[in-house]
């Protein structure tokens, strides 16, 4: 990131910058939507589902389709 005093470029993992000496600020993270988190979204929503399944089949009362 650049320096907010001299506007000197520091690496991401520098807390002070290397040239003025000035305490740099944390670099935000970016609110961007994670495609990783949807599915995650999804695995629990099948997760769900499966257990919905599952206790639906132990009452035994539900017709199979196809026997
Ligand atoms: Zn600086």
């Amino acid at each position: 990131m650049d320096c907010p005093n001299c506007g000197v470029y520091n690496p991401e993992d520098r807390k002070v910058c290397w040239r003025c000496d000035k305490p740099l600020p944390k670099p935000t993270p970016e609110k961007r939507r994670d495609p990783r988190r949807m599915s995650q979204v999804w695995f629990y929503v099948a997760l769900a589902l499966a257990l919905v399944v599952s206790l639906v089949r132990l009452c035994g009362n539900v017709p199979t389709m196809g026997g």
